[in-house]
């Protein structure tokens, strides 16, 4: 068994690095250690994909949009923004997506073994008792956001113990009744700074947030005072709120909550932080449905229809690579060869204190192809918010069209290399 190119990881650049590969007529494998692809968009139930100058301009974009569209799973919202969709109709799309580009996939397979010949990887062995062969490819991706294939070959990393950014766990609410919750916000947030609502394909979608952070007039802060005075919430609940409605799901809301916020922060890649962050996520989310049903209209017969399976990482272990892009670059707007994605989305780093969060705006700026490349091993590719890239320029790199973009640049770079070969 022999593949060009071997995907560890399913998730948001791993699919659209994998489609692209399998469309450009290279034999592709995905090894994923979920049931299902799509990564932090499915199994942490992040929706909708960010708004960027580069939006929708990967092919791999346009043709999930498109069949997304078609099962009705996805939505313009008012801003122009094409990324609103549905975590579960995109499980079932990307598998017929990637069925069409014969991309092979194991699903519930992590990598075991591998053999490398100096600075080059050879073949892979993944934990099945049927499947206990080694793998050849000529290719390595590690699209698994925290660097974990490269960590099992001792790849040198950029993240140092202070480069951390507090973690969410996500969760959906049904039940609601969205039109009498968004003639409600529209008319008490009269300042309208973060909340919008439409009727798009006859259904309500909408958005609204709430911070601890003082920057702005936070029409819900009355009852998340109150709510933390009469022991509803905690305090650290109201550290950030923000929902999202999702397309056809039209009595459901995606709430980008809880922020868990520790002090020290959580180290992600530590499975004992990792766990009490679950465990504490959950807690959290039971006060805030709690609250939700108490203190906001339209959620009388709401309830908890979804928790993320896995806790939404923003920032973990970054890999060393060719190039190491730096927030110098980003706020010079520094020009490449061969860059791999354009975007203009700020730097958008979560803080675990008040007032310290930052969303640093800039123009447009691109990302070079050698920052998806490893300084260790020839023929091994970082893709995601895992690439090499200094803390601050991750933070705003690491978005779903940007990882789409990683994904489908190193696929067309490693297909532009095997046709040369040939
Ligand atoms: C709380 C939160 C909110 C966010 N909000 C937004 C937003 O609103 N809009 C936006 O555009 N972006 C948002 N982002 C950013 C964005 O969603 C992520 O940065 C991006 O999806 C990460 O993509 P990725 O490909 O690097 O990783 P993932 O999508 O997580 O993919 C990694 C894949 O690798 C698999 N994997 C991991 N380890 C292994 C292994 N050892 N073997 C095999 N498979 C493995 C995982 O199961 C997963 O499928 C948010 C992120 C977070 C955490």
């Amino acid at each position: 068994m022999k593949y060009d190119v071997i995907v560890v990881g399913g998730g948001t650049a791993g699919c659209a690095c994998a489609y692209t590969l399998g469309k450009l007529g290279l034999k592709t494998l995905i090894i994923e250690k979920n049931s299902y692809l799509g990564g932090t968009m499915t199994a942490g139930l992040v929706t909708p994909a960010m708004n960027t100058v580069s939006g929708d301009n990967t092919d791999f974009y346009k043709k999930l949009i498109k069949k997304l569209a078609s099962i009705g799973g996805q939505v313009t919202y008012t801003d122009g923004n094409k990324g609103w969709f549905n975590p579960e109709l995109l499980k079932i799309i990307l598998d017929e997506m990637m069925s069409k580009a014969k991309v092979d996939i194991l699903f519930d397979s992590v990598v075991e073994d591998v053999i490398c010949d100096k600075n080059h990887i050879k073949s892979v062995k993944i934990n099945s008792e049927i499947l206990s062969v080694y793998i050849e490819t000529s290719n390595i991706i590690d699209a698994t956001g925290d660097c974990d294939f490269s960590k099992k070959i001792n790849c040198n990393f950029l993240n140092k113990n202070d480069e951390y950014q507090p973690n969410n766990l996500r969760f959906i609410m049904s039940g609601i009744n969205l039109r009498k919750f968004s003639d409600w916000i529209m008319e008490f947030d009269k300042d309208r700074n973060v909340t919008t609502s439409a009727e798009i394909d006859g259904q309500i979608h909408l958005s609204t947030a709430y911070t601890w952070d003082t920057d702005k007039n936070w029409a819900l802060r009355p009852f998340f005072e109150d709510a933390v005075k009469k022991k509803v919430l905690k305090y650290k609940d109201t550290s950030y709120f923000q929902v999202f409605t999702i397309p056809g799901m039209p009595d459901s809301l995606a709430f980008n909550t809880p922020r868990i916020v520790c002090e020290p922060e959580i180290n992600p890649l530590d499975p004992v932080q990792r766990s009490k962050a679950l465990q504490s996520g959950r807690q959290s989310i039971l006060r805030i449905a709690n609250f939700c049903k108490m203190y906001l209209l339209g959620f009388e017969n709401a309830y908890i229809s979804s928790i993320a399976n896995s806790l939404g990482v923003r920032v973990s272990r970054r890999i060393k690579g060719k190039y190491v892009y730096t927030i110098e670059d980003l706020r010079n707007g520094k020009k490449f060869e061969h860059p791999c994605l354009v975007s203009d989305y700020p730097v958008d780093i979560h803080s675990n204190k008040k007032n310290t969060s930052v969303l640093e705006k800039h123009s447009a700026y691109s990302l070079p192809i050698e920052s998806l490349m490893s300084a260790d091993y020839d023929n091994l590719y970082v893709i995601g918010r895992c690439i090499s890239a200094d803390f601050e320029a991750q933070a705003a790199l690491r978005i779903i069209p940007s990882c789409f973009s990683m994904g489908e640049g190193i696929a067309k770079y490693i297909a532009s290399q095997t046709n040369l070969k040939k």
